[in-house]
């Protein structure tokens, strides 16, 4: 993007406000009436208007980059809310365009060094890490072969063995005939590389998994984690259909019935990257009822939910504040008188924990559908 288009793309905001949440009468608290992790934290320039404003003067020259200003960028989760409010009103800024262009572009120095670190750490994971999978009756399509269905198997499944083995089980109840790519994995398309700024690294990545999606004969992707499932989706040419786990489950549990849970309680934490940003807020909910589960919502949920605090990759770039935004959110879970937090991303599930590890029991969706369809192995435990 030239600094002129990210000028005409940032005029589109005219600071009305409107992206700061729900109106203060609609709430039956007012501390959650706002919706942006860093401008209710911080306000002003860290708020999406001010920081639109930043990009005029980024994209215009009349701000050089500083730390003060990096600082901003940084403390925005990249959670989509703004862009999505803003998009519902009588104009639309695409907020996600221009802070992910901000983050391209800001100077190497400026970024938050473990960030930095961890986008120049992703690269094609080691060849032995998923045959667990073949136990399961997935087909490697590393010795060739095709499948209409694969499993995608993103960094955290990959360092994951339990949370692999559960897939593999719940793969298996599915009775799909999935495939996989395990002796030569595919390239990682990892959200951090957007939240670092190298859309050219993934842009590369991509093309190698389009074509060899194409070559395999793959129509449908089943993605695990949130982040890879958006980032597949806005980014790949192939013509596949890339399906968060959720929908796989739901399905599931309307042909085939599962044990009920006995659990007290539950609420559900919408992941940004599957209720925002592929606007699938309804699968994990079906699958909640599926499991016999109480659900009792927070105030901000579905599209009006509030970031946990992870997004962004915020957990590497400044976990101490990661931390901060999820001491709200647990707030909210909180008031709604559930005792267990359900989600359905592995970033949401360590950050809430990490904010107030004894106040409730935060949950992956996954477990607890294998829990109810019979898994007994080990669970992922954070
Ligand atoms: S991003 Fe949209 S909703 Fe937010 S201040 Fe700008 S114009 Fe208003
Ligand atoms: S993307 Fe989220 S955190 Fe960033 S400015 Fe918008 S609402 Fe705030």
């Amino acid at each position: 993007m030239t600094n002129e288009e990210l000028l005409k793309l940032a005029l589109h905001c005219n600071r009305c406000g409107t992206c700061r949440g729900v109106t203060q009468d609609a709430v039956p608290d007012p501390a959650f009436s706002t919706q942006c992790p860093s401008g209710m934290t911080f306000f002003g320039a860290y708020e999406p208007g001010g920081l639109m404003y930043i990009a005029r003067g980024i994209a215009t020259g009349a701000f050089p980059w500083d730390e003060t200003i990096a600082n901003y960028l940084f403390a925005c989760t990249l959670c989509g809310y703004c862009d999505d409010l803003c998009s519902r009103g009588y104009r639309h800024t695409p907020a996600i365009a221009i802070l992910e262009e901000l983050r391209r572009i800001v100077p190497q120095e400026l970024k938050p060094r473990g960030l930095k670190k961890a986008a120049q750490s992703v690269r094609k994971p080691a060849a032995d890490r998923l045959s667990v999978l073949k136990a399961y009756g997935l087909a490697d399509l590393s010795d060739g072969g095709t499948a209409e269905t694969l499993i995608f198997c993103d960094r955290f499944l990959i360092a994951n063995g339990p949370k692999l083995r559960e897939l593999g089980f719940l793969m298996k109840k599915s009775g799909k005939r999935a495939g996989f790519f395990g002796k030569d994995p595919l390239p990682p398309v990892d959200a951090i590389l957007l939240n670092a700024g190298c859309q050219d690294v993934l842009e590369k990545s991509m093309k190698e998994i389009d074509s060899r999606l194409n070559a395999h004969g793959v129509k449908q992707v089943i993605c695990y984690h949130p982040e890879a499932l958006s980032v597949l989706r806005r980014f790949s040419r192939s013509g596949a259909d890339f399906i968060p786990v959720t929908r796989l489950y739901a399905e599931m549990l309307r042909k085939k019935p599962a044990k009920k849970l006995k659990l007290p309680a539950v609420t559900y934490q919408d992941p940004c990257h599957l209720g925002r940003y592929t606007q699938d807020y309804q699968s994990p909910r079906k699958v909640i009822a599926g499991l016999g589960l109480k659900l009792k919502e927070m105030w901000r949920s579905g599209n009006d939910s509030l970031c946990c605090g992870a997004g962004g990759s915020m957990l590497l770039a400044n976990p101490k504040l990661a931390r901060r935004y999820a001491v709200n959110r647990i707030e909210e879970a909180r008031a709604t008188g559930a005792k267990v937090i359900i989600t359905a991303c592995p970033n949401c599930m360590v950050n809430l924990k990490q904010a107030e590890p004894k106040a409730m029991k935060v949950v992956d969706i996954t477990s607890l559908v294998a829990q109810a369809y019979g898994y007994k192995g080990k669970a992922w435990v954070i």
